[in-house]
Formats: structure tokens, C-alpha cells, sequence
């Protein structure tokens, strides 16, 4: 079985709120491995970084804003189809939108608030992963859980 990894990040609100905890618990019971976990504030080079290609978008820096207001919990997730069921489970951007069941549909009220991060494709986790973590930070997947070695495609 192929074993990819996400980035995920507990945005400052979601820190806040106390809602590490379970959001943690919705990826293990998933079925996910914790790979790494860092709880740490991030500055607005890093913030403007992960977010670049929003740039131009109205709301960037309001977005910055929101994202260096406190420690994010920034972690990498891993197993099969990592990408695309973290995005299952966070939910769909605006939480007004996002559906009951979802982080962001049970946690979140407004998109100026949406609690987590989840990258949108294989190339944007490796590339966040490699903004946020040294590589031998990483655990690599439990024989028990997937075998084989994990990699962020
Ligand atoms: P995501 O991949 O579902 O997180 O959504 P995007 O990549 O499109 O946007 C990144 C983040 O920008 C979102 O998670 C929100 O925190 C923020 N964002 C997106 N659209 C809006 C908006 O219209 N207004 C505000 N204030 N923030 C937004
Ligand atoms: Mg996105």
C-alpha cells in the first residue's frame, strides 16, 4: 500500500479554542499516523510564505493577520490517500458550507475562522511540509499501521 503524508495545521483560533485535542482524535480515528506535531507561533514571512499563492486575494492580509494571532499546531499526517481524506475530514473551506461530521462544518462558524489547514494536493504538502519541519523531524510509518516508507509525492 502507498503511503502518502498532508501537512495540517491547528490554525490559532482552533489553539484558542482547545481543540487540538479533537482534532487530533478525528485523524486517529480515521485511520491516520501522526508523523510530527509542533506547536509553535509562526511569523508573517512564514504565514505570506504558505499562503503565497493568495497573494493577490482581497482578504491576504487579514489572512496573515489571522494566522500569526497565536501558536499554530502544525503536524503531518500519514497513509494512504492522506491528502484527499484530510480534506474529507476538515470540510469544505467556509464552514457555513462545510457539512455536519467535518472539523470544519462541527468546529467553525465563519471563513474568517476555520479553525484548521489541510494541503490541497501532493506537491503542496511536500512543499509545506518543507516550510514547517526538518526532515529528521519525521517519524516514518509504524510497520504495525502501513509498512512501507512514507513519502510526501
Ligand atoms: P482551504 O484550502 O480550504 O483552506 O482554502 P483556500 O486555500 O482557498 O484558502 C486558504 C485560507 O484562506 C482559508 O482556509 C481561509 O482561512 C482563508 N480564506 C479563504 N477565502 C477567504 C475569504 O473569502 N475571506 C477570508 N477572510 N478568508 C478566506
Ligand atoms: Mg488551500
Amino acid at each position: 500500500m502507498q503511503v502518502e503524508q498532508t501537512f495540517v495545521m491547528v490554525k490559532p483560533d482552533g489553539v484558542k479554542r482547545g481543540l487540538i485535542g479533537p482534532i487530533i482524535t478525528r485523524f486517529e480515528q480515521k485511520g491516520f499516523e501522526l508523523a510530527a506535531i509542533s506547536l509553535r507561533t509562526i511569523d508573517r514571512n512564514l504565514a505570506e510564505t504558505h499562503y503565497g499563492e493568495l497573494k493577490s486575494k482581497p482578504f491576504f492580509g487579514e489572512l496573515v493577520d489571522y494566522l500569526t494571532s497565536g501558536p499554530v499546531c502544525a503536524m503531518i499526517w500519514q497513509g494512504p490517500h492522506a491528502v484527499e481524506n484530510a480534506r474529507a475530514i476538515i470540510g469544505k473551506t467556509n464552514p457555513v458550507e462545510a457539512g455536519p461530521g467535518t472539523i470544519r462544518g462541527d468546529f467553525g462558524m465563519d471563513i474568517s475562522g476555520n479553525i484548521v489547514h489541510g494541503s490541497d494536493s501532493d506537491a503542496s504538502a511536500a512543499r509545506e511540509i518543507g516550510l514547517f519541519f526538518d526532515r529528521d523531524h519525521v517519524a516514518q510509518p509504524s510497520a504495525q499501521l502501513f509498512g512501507g516508507t512514507a513519502v510526501a509525492r
